[in-house]
């Protein structure tokens, strides 16, 4: 027996679901019914639906440093996510597998990412797209964080659109945040920050000063 959704205003469209059949959002602007406690469909824009993704993505982060967690998004489709941590094959960072992220006394946070064997989740991002042949031209990044001038320069090279960061991130010194802005101007779309609410905020932002027994 087909059983419809309940409509929850007069204004929301109806839609008959099969027996077991749950209700879905995909991100466009359908009819669909979310789950009571959720964002509702209406409320919830494309950034904040990507957002989401990319912050269920960081879950999976494996660095002392901060969590991030990032996806691409071609013609308004997911192409490739990434979260940050040691490369395939090495100790994890969080287990003492990377020296710059366990020594913060001597590598001070925006120093040394150049010996920082932790890959960017922007970079796995794009590493990952380019492992299995997907094109990121005109693609748009999400990440948790706004990306540094690594992952800018990546991104720019690959010809990414444009960048939508949810925390944001800056070099200490003046000079170089100056360059920073220049560098991130260069993308054609922009680089914008999406407001939203992120409940895990502190945990993903914190930073292990070291860690026991290394
Ligand atoms: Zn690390
Ligand atoms: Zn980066």
């Amino acid at each position: 027996m087909a059983r419809m959704v309940a409509p929850e205003s007069g204004r929301r469209p109806t839609r008959a679901l099969r027996r077991g059949q749950a209700p879905l959002y995909d991100g466009r602007n359908g009819p669909h019914r979310m789950e009571q406690g959720a964002v509702s469909d209406k409320a919830m824009s494309r950034d904040e639906y990507y957002m989401n993704i990319a912050m269920a993505v960081r879950k999976k982060a494996n660095c002392l440093g901060r969590k991030v967690g990032a996806v691409i998004v071609r013609e308004n489709r997911i192409i490739s996510t990434g979260y940050n941590g040691t490369p395939e094959g090495m100790v994890n960072c969080t287990d003492g597998g990377c020296v710059r992220c366990r020594d913060r006394e001597t590598y001070k946070a925006s120093v040394g990412y150049d010996v920082c064997i932790c890959v960017h989740a922007e970079q796995n991002a794009l590493i990952t797209a380019a492992r299995f042949g997907n094109a990121v031209e005109d693609a748009i990044v999400y990440s948790t964080l706004r990306p540094c001038f690594d992952c800018t320069k990546a991104m720019l090279q690959a010809r990414v659109t444009s960048i939508h960061y949810l925390h944001n991130w800056q070099h200490p010194i003046g000079e170089l945040q100056d360059q920073y802005e220049l560098l991130q101007k260069t993308l054609r779309g922009g680089v914008h920050q999406v407001a939203m609410h992120d409940p895990e905020a502190d945990w993903a932002n914190a930073r292990v000063i070291s860690v026991s027994g290394q």
